[in-house]
Order: structure tokens, then sequence, then C-alpha cells
């Protein structure tokens, strides 16, 4: 507990305690006696009385004067003696307040409690005034508490800041702040460490625990040349990694920002809630004080339990529970959310999922793996060698996943110096200068637009066709696998509520037909541009679905900006996916997708139920304070109670619902 809190705790029970005193012994009435006795004026009425013979009248009038002397005595010792408990608690209450109608914006809840506490003063309720101030830090202190542990269990739930990083440094081994290494540094990090920036292994070979960013359990072999990020723990043996990127740069410093700010972007709910406080306070302190007027005008409850009714009104009407349990509730389901490996950029986003019933499915590398094998080639008029090699060269500045798989299949050196200009044309291909001369490769779209004379092949797959100027040269086919959870992943969409399944792919008809079946889609278009895709896109969002796009992040970031959530797959390491996504599975399992869905439709059922709950409670002890059943205590209890009660509820979406 922070010494803020202590401090709380420890003015709570020294109030409480000057309370349960004033209660059981009467202070109160023997410092009263003395100091009536010790007054002048009883002194010398007293002696008046013995001394002359006045008149019975005058006499009648000194003893009024001196009980009402003797009453109004009382009562200032009565104050004074529960003031003490009552600052105690209160006066950081009291300086929030006083601090605010400086400012001019002073309808909030502790300027409720502070009215409603000196209007029980006023009425002489001392001892129910320091109560309520006394149940209302308890709530407070409840609820820093929990919000508090919240963020905490998040943070070591993520657990993935490393404190240190060994640098090796001048021969020897230096530790320093993870802030503090360079680029192009050697960092070591032994078994049990995390690994504390981005880069790339320069030697060692070992296992890596990568839960904490992606939620996979599985450990990842590593080896020389593989990269590595940040967050992830080594668990066998000693690794030197050389740093890739600045520790501001890193994944983890990327990830623990996305989930800091997500709270910046608020959902519906929860800006309902701000704009609700800031006219409901007014609204509310009117009311009370009309209720207060028409208890006195119309009843025959006398002024001060009329005040009364007033003033249990608005405690009763104080709205803490709400306001916090709300965003309680939407931090807890974007932590439990970032501990699987999927980062939601805003409670507005958790929201806006919750809401899903279509769901879009970009095919290259987010239904299949978009590591291509190459099945044939097929040359026309050159050899097939000749033809790979202009493919693999053409190719060999993209990072699209055809790319990389001819690069990958060509297998041998490239001669860079041979690549001139080179230009990507999404959806259809790359254009480049090879030797001087300009080459196509890329689908059957590109061909035509360049007018070569191609033919399709037989073969099912991708075919990456080249042409030398507007002369054909042949085609490689090559073949994608499914991602193993492809199936299942939609299975277990369709059982999470969604209703609607759909393909989008700029691959050609045969494949997508393939792939759609394979998957258990029933809808898909093919042979889409980037730009056609977002007219697709446009078309469903036009019919009122709610529509989740799902991509890689390589030329679908139009897509994935458009959609209601953009949800971008296999993000750990790509900054363009991150950016443009709403929401960034770590890995690049679909499972993620309707467990996504599911944690965000816990949490906002919780979200409701909050809502739903704090207002039935109020208004029954609206109900019974009206009916004058309920007092200010059981109003400040029912509060906390509820505020306790909310958190608690709040606190389940911690927890990731079983699929
Ligand atoms: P998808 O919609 O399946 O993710 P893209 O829109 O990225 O696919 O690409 C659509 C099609 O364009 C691919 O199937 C491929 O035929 C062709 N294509 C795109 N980029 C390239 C490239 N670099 N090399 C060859 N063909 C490409
Ligand atoms: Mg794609």
């Amino acid at each position: 507990m922070s010494r803020k809190k202590k401090k709380t705790l420890i003015r709570i029970l020294l109030a409480a305690f000057l309370l349960v005193v004033l209660h059981f012994v009467p202070i109160e009435q023997w410092l009263g006696d003395l100091i009536v006795s010790l007054l002048p004026g009883s002194a010398t009425n007293a002696a008046a009385e013995i001394g002359t013979s006045s008149s019975a009248a005058s006499a009648a009038v000194n003893a009024a004067d001196s009980s009402l002397c003797n009453t109004v005595t009382r009562r200032i010792v009565a104050i004074v003696l529960y003031l003490i408990p009552y600052l105690i608690i209160g006066f950081d209450v009291l300086k929030g307040a006083v601090r605010k109608i400086g400012k001019g914006d002073f309808f909030d809840e502790e300027f409720l409690m502070v009215i409603a506490t000196f209007g029980a003063f006023a009425i002489g309720e001392y001892p129910e005034a320091t109560e309520v101030m006394l149940f209302y830090q308890l709530g407070e202190l409840f609820q820093s508490i929990a919000v508090d542990r919240s963020r905490k269990s998040i943070a070591s739930l993520m657990d993935i800041c490393p404190e240190s990083a060994t640098v090796l440094r001048d021969g020897g081994e230096e530790t320093v702040d993870p802030i503090e290494v360079e680029v192009g540094e050697t960092v070591l990090v032994k078994p049990g460490e995390k690994v504390p920036i981005d880069g790339v292994i320069a030697s060692g070979t070992s296992a890596l625990n990568t839960a904490a960013l992606t939620g996979e359990s599985l450990p990842v072999e590593v080896a020389p040349g593989a990269k590595v990020f940040s967050g992830s723990i080594n668990l066998t043996s000693a690794l030197q990694i050389t740093t890739t990127a600045a520790y501001e740069d890193s994944t983890v410093s990327k990830i623990l920002e996305l989930v800091e700010n997500s709270t910046d972007k608020k959902a519906h709910s929860e800006k309902f809630i701000t704009k609700f406080a800031h006219y409901y306070t007014p609204a509310v302190v009117i009311l009370a004080v009309l209720i207060a007027l028409g208890c006195a005008l119309f009843t025959d409850l006398g002024i001060s339990t009329s005040i009364y009714r007033g003033l249990l009104f608005l405690v009763v009407s104080c709205p803490c529970a709400l306001v916090v349990s709300v965003p309680l509730s939407f931090f807890g389901g974007i932590g439990a959310a970032s501990r699987r490996g999927i980062l939601i950029k805003g409670s507005n986003y958790l929201e806006a999922l919750s809401k899903i019933d279509t769901v879009v499915l970009d095919k290259t590398g987010t239904l299949t793996q978009g590591t291509f094998a190459v099945d044939a080639i097929h040359p026309n008029e050159i050899d097939a060698d000749e033809l790979i090699d202009i493919a693999a060269l053409a190719e060999s500045r993209s990072t699209h996943p055809v790319a990389e798989s001819i690069v990958a299949a060509h297998g041998k050196h490239i001669d860079a110096g041979r690549l001139g200009d080179v230009e990507e044309l999404a959806g259809k291909g790359i254009r480049a200068v090879i030797d001087g001369s300009e080459y196509f490769v890329g689908n059957g779209r590109l061909m035509e637009d360049i007018g070569a004379d191609f033919h399709e092949c037989h073969l099912p797959g991708t075919v990456v066709h080249v042409a030398r100027g507007t002369e054909y040269l042949g085609h490689i086919v090559i073949n994608d696998v499914l991602k193993k959870d492809s199936p299942e992943a939609m299975r277990s969409l369709r059982d999470s509520g969604v209703g609607r399944i759909v393909m989008l792919t700029g691959d050609n008809e045969k494949v997508a037909a393939k792939v759609a079946a394979d998957v258990g889609i029933d809808q898909y278009f093919a042979g889409l541009l980037p730009a056609s895709k977002v007219e697709k896109l446009e078309t469903m969002l036009s019919d009122n679905s709610h529509v989740a796009f799902v991509g890689d992040g390589i030329n679908d970031a139009p897509v994935l900006t458009r959609a209601d959530v953009g949800i971008a797959m296999g993000a750990l390491g790509s900054d363009a996916a991150i950016e443009a996504a709403d929401v960034v599975l770590m890995d690049d399992h679909l499972s993620k997708i309707p467990e996504a869905i599911r944690i965000a439709r816990k949490t906002m059922r919780i979200v409701r139920e909050n809502i739903v709950f704090s207002i039935f409670v109020k208004i029954a002890i609206m109900v019974l304070g009206a009916l004058g059943l309920a007092d200010m205590r059981l109003a400040v209890f029912g509060d906390v109670g509820v505020l306790v009660l909310a958190i608690l509820n709040a606190a389940r979406t911690l927890r990731v619902p079983k699929a």
C-alpha cells in the first residue's frame, strides 16, 4: 500500500475511533456542563437569585435567556467535538471542493459530499455528517486500491519490461539501463533473462518463451541470424544479440505505449458516463433543493426533516460506482486481451468488437501461411533456370509473401548490381529494370495491362507470369498452404455469433474457390485490387453490418482503416500493421479473433451489469428515502457497497473467458 493510502487508512481508523468514543462516552454532556457552569451569565444569574428578591417575571425571563444560551453553548460544543473527526477524515475533500468552486467547475461528487455533510451539521445531525464522510473516504480508498491492483496485475501479467541490459563493451560486460544501449551494440542475454531490446542473434542457440508477447506457450527455437523481440524470455543457453532498434522503438516499449494509451480512446458508454456526471450533478442539486422545499411547504414534516430528505437525496444520487467501475471494466478487458497477445487500441474498439456480426478476411498470409512452394515452372522460349532467375531478381526487394517465396525457392545468390528501377504494383505484381530492360512479374491482370500475349495455366495455384516488355516469357505456379487452425477458427467464429464470414483476395478465382471451400467460408470475392477490396467492404458496411476486417498489413492498410474494427495478424515486428490496425494480434493464430470477440462481449456484459445494478440500487434507496425509510448512513453505505460490488465485478474482466 502506498504512503498516501496508509495515511488515509489511519485517518479513517482515527475518525472511526473518535466517533465510537463520542457515541459511548458522554463527553459532549460533560464538556457542555463544564462550559455552561463556567459561563459568567449563569454565575451572575445564580447570585442574583440568592441576593435580591426580584420579580417572578424577570426571573422567568432570565431563566429562558440562560436556557437558550445553554442550548447554543451545547450545540457549539457538539459541533466542535464532531468537527474534529470530520476534519480528520474530510479535510482533503473540503479542500478539493473549495479548489473546484474556485475554478467554477464544481458539480462533482466531492461537492455533493460537502453540501450534504454541511447540511447535516446545520440540522444538528453531527454524527451522521461525520459518518457519511467516513464511508465516502472508505469507498474512495477501496476504489484506488482496486485501480492500482488492476494496473499492477496487467503490468505483471504482461511482465515484459526488462530492468537492465548486459552490454558487451571494451571486451567486458557492463550492466546498464536498456535505454542506454545503442543500435548495433551487442547485448548478452543469459538463460532466465528477458531480451531487453529487439535484435538479431549474433551467436548462440536457445529456446525463447514469447508467451508474454504472443500468448503462445510453446517455446520458439532460435539460432544465429534469427530476429528476436524484446520481452521474450531466454530459456536454455546464453545468447549474444546485436541490437537493431533503440529501446524506445523496441517491441516492449511499443506494446506498453499501446496498452497505456488505450484508455485515451473512450468507448461510447464511457463517454456517456462522463457527460452524464456533468449534467447529472447540477440536476441532482436542484432536485434536492426542490425536494426539501416541497417537503417543507406541502407536508407536515417540519423544516429540519425536509432539509434532511433533500440532503439524503443528494447523497443517494452520488454516481461514484458508475464513474469508477465502467473505465475499470474496460481496463480489465484490454488487460486480459493483451495477456493473450491481443492488443486493443482503445475501449471504443473493445465496444465495437463486441458488436461484430461480419468478419472479412484477406486470404494470403491471413487464412494461408503466406509461404508459397513452387509447384511448376513453365518457360516460353527461355529455359527454366533463367525464368526463375529473372523472377527472383525482380522480386528481391519486395516483402510481399509471393515475392519472398520466389526468392526463397530460387535459393541462389542474387546479383543486385543487375537490378535497376523497381516498382511494386499493389494487387498485380512488380515492374523491374534488369540488365537495362524492363520486365513485368505478376498476375494475369498485370499481363493484360501491359498487353503481353500470355496464357493461363491448367495447374491449380497462384500463377506468376513473367514478361520482358510485352514479350511473354512464361510463368511459375506456386501454392500456399492453409494455416492449420483456419477451419477450426472459422467454426469458432460462427459459434461466437458471427453470422457472415467473407474472404477477399487479389488472387485468381480458382485458388480463391479452393481456399474458401477448404476453410469453410461461404462467400468470397477474387481478383480484387486493394481499392476494390475497400469498395466491397463499403457495400457490406452500408447495410448496417458491424464489420471487422482481418489482414496481414501487407497492402491492405486502406481496408484495415475503413472497417469498424481493423485487425492485423502476425504483427510482431511489422510497424505498418501496428499503425493501421485497431486490434493487433501479436502472432498469426486465427483463433485469436473469436477469442478477442469473446473478451469484448464479456467486458461489455460486465459494464452493462454494473450500470444496471448501480442505477437499480440508487433508485431503490431513493424510493426508501422518499418514504422516510432510509437514512443517510444507509444511503452512503449503499453507495460504498455498490461501488465495492461493481469493482469486484469489473475485476472479472481480467479473467479470459474459455472457448
Ligand atoms: P491477397 O488479396 O491474397 O492478400 P494481394 O492483394 O497482395 O493478395 O495480391 C493479389 C495478387 O497480386 C496476388 O495473388 C499475386 O497474384 C499478385 N501479386 C501481388 N504482389 C505480387 C508480387 N510482388 N509478385 C507477384 N505477384 C504479385
Ligand atoms: Mg494481402
